[in-house]
């Protein structure tokens, strides 16, 4: 079995779908699962009317969940679907209009509703995917919260892998016996009470990564909108190119380190069952794209992709009093639990911290202030550049390693540097202003 993960842009319309249809004529003799995002925009679009139905007025709620079901039923007009999808369409916008009613009734949105509201961008998508696909192939819709199974925890919402597993193979997997393609949902999934969560932004790539180990698919191809994964991001980086092949471990810290292209945790599920991960373009089907393997291209060396990630901010606490390393975890967890924010790297020597965020100095810096009492502490704002590689511990990455630094230090007076802790990459906080001429050097020199 394939498993085919399509992206926003990839069903953002009616000639989006139309390529997932040629993709998938083109993989018959398959069994293939569809797991679809929703429309692109359509995500933000329901997170944020959910959010502004505590204040708006009925007539401007209303209107803008009304644009939304308009934009998937001109979609289903445009495909010329049949009347049993254009009601379906209108039955989800159905439960959009009455979970938005309730937040305004109630004055305030909760976790639970907005997971509720954004699940239906996917129900959306893939009820318009199914009703174009079904003219062609013999395929079926499948509700993904009846498998994906997932619990809260403080931090967020995690996959219950055993029982995901367990649902999968027991409801999803025997559809295969009886059709070629199966069309479900990412992003969304549901708890212990049936309750519907979503495995938050970006999160169908995810899905599809854990759909493809527990059902031990042969590949998981991320279809999207650039052909592969490329040496820097193609919108900012028109010249720049795509990679052939790539280990899980650079994949991984691509996307840790702010490469869009795929959610950070993507990688894991498909990692541990060594299943081969493929990234290509819808709109570009024939284009080879990259593919991600265990131990990727074995001849590679050196810089191979760089990534930006602004802004981000770095905050180092300093105790000035004898303290230990208990206290220094201790303010980590306060921070944590004040600003609600956790760090995306953190590192403690002796008795002082360096934590590095993934948000603009103003969503942190007053909690910062919390923490001063008997300690030192400073924060400021900064551009994350990150070069990827196959191993920079290797005596053959000297080169790269002296370029990076080189170039770093040319562009910028005092950049805080770090690199070694992760063989596959080498990483400066750089002020945003350095960031475009220090990405463009360090582009020239990725191989
Ligand atoms: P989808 O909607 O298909 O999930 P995303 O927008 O999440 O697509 O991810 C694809 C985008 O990732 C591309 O349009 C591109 O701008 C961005 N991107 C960032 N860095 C890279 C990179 N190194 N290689 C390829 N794409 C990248
Ligand atoms: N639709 C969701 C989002 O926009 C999930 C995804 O597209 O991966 O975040
Ligand atoms: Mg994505």
């Amino acid at each position: 079995m394939i498993v085919m993960k399509f992206g926003g842009t990839s069903v953002q319309d009616a000639d989006a779908m139309r390529n997932v249809l040629s993709i998938a004529q083109e993989y018959s003799g398959h069994k293939i699962l569809i797991v679809s995002s929703a429309c692109s925009g359509i995500t933000s679009e329901l997170l944020s009317i959910a959010s502004d139905s505590v204040y708006l007025s009925d007539e401007d709620r209303i209107q803008r969940i009304h644009g939304i079901i308009k934009r998937h039923i001109d979609i289903c007009i445009e495909l010329g679907l049949g009347q049993d999808t254009t009601m379906q369409i209108q039955e989800i916008g159905t439960h959009v209009l009455s979970y938005c009613e309730g937040i305004a009734l109630l004055g305030e949105s909760t976790d639970r509703l907005q997971a509720a509201i954004a699940s239906c961008g996917e129900l959306f998508s893939t009820n318009i995917l199914t009703g174009l696909l079904r003219g062609h192939l013999n395929v079926q819709w499948f509700d993904a919260r009846k498998s994906m199974k997932t619990y809260d925890l403080h931090s967020g919402v995690q996959v219950h892998m055993q029982q995901t597993s367990l649902l999968s193979n027991q409801l999803l997997k025997p559809l295969f016996e009886q059709y070629d393609i199966v069309i479900t949902q990412g992003f969304i999934g549901s708890d212990d009470d049936n309750r519907t969560t979503t495995l938050g932004r970006g999160g169908s790539d995810y899905s599809a990564a854990i759909f493809g180990a527990v059902l031990e698919a042969h590949e998981i191809i991320i279809w999207t909108d650039v052909s592969g994964i490329a040496s820097a991001d193609p919108r900012v980086i028109p010249n720049a190119r795509y990679i052939e092949c790539m280990s899980f471990d650079e994949a991984r810290m691509l996307s840790f380190f702010g490469a869009k292209v795929l959610h950070p945790e993507t990688i894991l599920p498909a990692l541990q069952k060594n299943i081969p991960v493929h990234v290509r373009n819808t709109f570009k089907a024939s284009d080879r794209g990259t593919t991600i393997t265990r131990m990727g291209d074995e001849r590679a060396s050196g810089m191979r992709s760089v990534i930006v990630r602004k802004p981000v901010s770095f905050v180092q606490v300093r105790a000035t009093q004898v303290s230990n390393e208990h206290s220094m975890s201790e303010l980590m967890k306060e921070l944590e639990q004040l600003s609600g924010l956790k760090p995306m790297i953190s590192v403690m020597i002796d008795s002082s911290i360096g934590l590095i965020y993934d948000v603009s100095i103003s969503k942190i810096e007053e909690y910062i202030k919390h923490l001063e009492g008997d300690n030192n502490a400073e924060i400021g704002e900064y551009a994350l550049i990150s070069v990827i590689g196959p191993n920079f511990r290797n005596s053959n990455a000297k080169e790269a390693i002296k370029k990076f630094h080189e170039i770093i230090h040319k562009n910028e007076e005092s950049p805080i540097i770090f690199s070694g802790i992760q063989k596959n990459t080498l990483s400066a906080l750089v002020n945003s202003v350095h960031v475009e001429n220090i990405l463009k050097a360090l582009h020239a020199h990725c191989t």
